[in-house]
């Protein structure tokens, strides 16, 4: 019995709002052995899987892969799914009296194939999510490259819980929220999923910033794409005040999937999320869209060039995309993730005027290179200092103003973010008390 899925995961057991089994499960912490017998690490994904799941009528059991068919006999229904290369927690049971809705994705990559959601009650708030797949679809594969699991079925289902990436059957339990940004996060956050995370899997838990990094960044990034730069930074500031940064996102040795999520072990926790995904805007802003995009569809198929076909589920890790980044880019980018990566706290950019000077340096833990390029304004324009050496200076006449990485460009050590988390945290704390 699951405690608090998907967070404390297991077997869910609920009901739906008119008293009918609903029942679920999400074991991404606590593993794939808790309901069936499986290499519990994340390279011990099965080539195939078959599924064959009695339920009574009228239950349906929702699978992932493709539907092999559904025997009937005295009141039960024995439903047939079958999946090739599904990620080891990406294996899930989903058994309830569900609806379905149903339709044919056409990809700008010329193949096609089918989307389904399986939902409970609520028809008309079920075909306005439903109605929302293509859209997810188009640019995910128009940004990152096509949807990986076409030859089987892209599939959501309504679950009791909030959500988990189940391969081809992702797990949906947002209860339609609505956000000012115009589309559902969490469907969005699961399908990006399936990109990264069972197409891309972490070769260790280590890694996990891989899944979750890239899954949160598609968010200010479609965000941007249906409503624009506003809807953009306002995803990224949400994401930007809730950082920790007290332990690194990588430690450079295997660890388990709680040992990256409990912060008493040392663990990153939400950081994987937050801060990976602020780390990916850093990098785009510094090697630009092209090498960026180039370098997540090295990552994710493990060629610049996918299509239908050519491409298999793999594994990555985190030295793999810092090899990747530096091939592409022709440089070598290792101070970057370095400090974003291996590091705990964020690297801190000083800036003193000095009469009609203005000195900046970056001050980073770890104490090496680090020479991220900086922006400021200056009155009407915009100078970039190379910090080639980490530090960079521009003269400012007398009383001109001036702005420090005007266009938002990198995560750095924030003043006014830290004061603002001091004071939420004061707040907290009064009110225990
Ligand atoms: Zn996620």
């Amino acid at each position: 019995m699951a405690k608090k899925a998907p967070w404390d995961g297991g077997i869910v057991w609920s009901t739906t709002p008119d008293g009918q089994p609903w029942i679920g499960t999400a074991v991404e912490g606590e593993g794939c052995d808790l309901f069936w017998p499986c290499i519990d690490h994340p390279t011990g994904r099965p080539h195939l899987v078959d599924e064959h799941v009695t339920v009574p009528k009228p239950l349906v059991a929702v699978g992932n892969g493709v539907a092999m068919g559904v025997d009937e006999k005295d009141g039960m229904r024995t439903y047939h799914w079958r999946g090739h290369d599904v990620s080891t927690y990406g294996i899930s049971l989903n058994i309830a009296p569900y609806r379905e809705l149903s339709g044919t994705y056409t990809s700008r990559f010329g193949n096609t194939y089918p989307m389904h959601y399986w939902y409970v009650d609520d028809d008309a708030r079920a075909k306005v999510l439903f109605a929302e797949f293509p859209k997810m679809l188009d640019f995910l594969e128009s940004a990152i490259g096509p949807y990986p699991f076409a030859a089987e079925k892209m599939g959501v289902v309504e679950t009791p819980y909030k959500g988990m990436e189940h391969q081809t059957v992702n797990a949906y339990g947002n209860q339609y929220a609505k956000t000012p940004y115009g589309y559902d996060d969490l469907l969005q956050h699961e399908l990006a999923h399936e990109w990264f995370g069972n197409q891309v899997t972490n070769a260790n838990w280590d890694d996990m910033w891989i899944h979750e990094a890239f899954a949160t960044y598609m968010q200010p990034l479609y965000a941007e794409s249906i409503g624009g730069k506003q809807a953009y930074f306002a995803s990224l500031m949400r994401i930007r005040a809730g950082l920790v940064n007290e332990h690194p996102i990588v430690s450079g040795k295997p660890r388990r999937e709680e040992d990256v999520y409990e912060p008493e072990r040392g663990g990153p926790g939400q950081d994987i999320y937050g801060k990976g995904a602020m780390m990916l805007h850093t990098l785009r802003m510094t090697i630009g869209d092209d090498a960026f995009y180039r370098s997540a569809r090295l990552l994710v198929y493990g060629t610049e060039h996918p299509v239908p076909g050519n491409f298999a589920p793999r594994y990555g890790s985190t030295r793999e995309f810092i090899d990747i980044v530096d091939k592409v880019t022709g440089k070598d980018m290792r101070w970057f993730f370095n400090v974003y990566l291996y590091q705990a706290a964020l690297p801190d950019l000083q800036v003193t005027r000095d009469g009609q000077v203005l000195h900046l340096a970056w001050s980073v833990p770890g104490k090496g290179p680090f020479p991220l390029p900086v922006d400021v304004r200056i009155d009407d324009r915009v100078v970039t200092l190379p910090m080639t050496d980490g530090k960079g200076e521009v003269s400012l006449p007398a009383n001109a103003t001036y702005t420090v990485d005007p266009d938002s460009k990198l995560l750095k050590r924030d003043a006014g973010i830290d004061a603002y988390k001091d004071y939420v945290e004061s707040k907290k704390k009064s009110k225990a008390g």
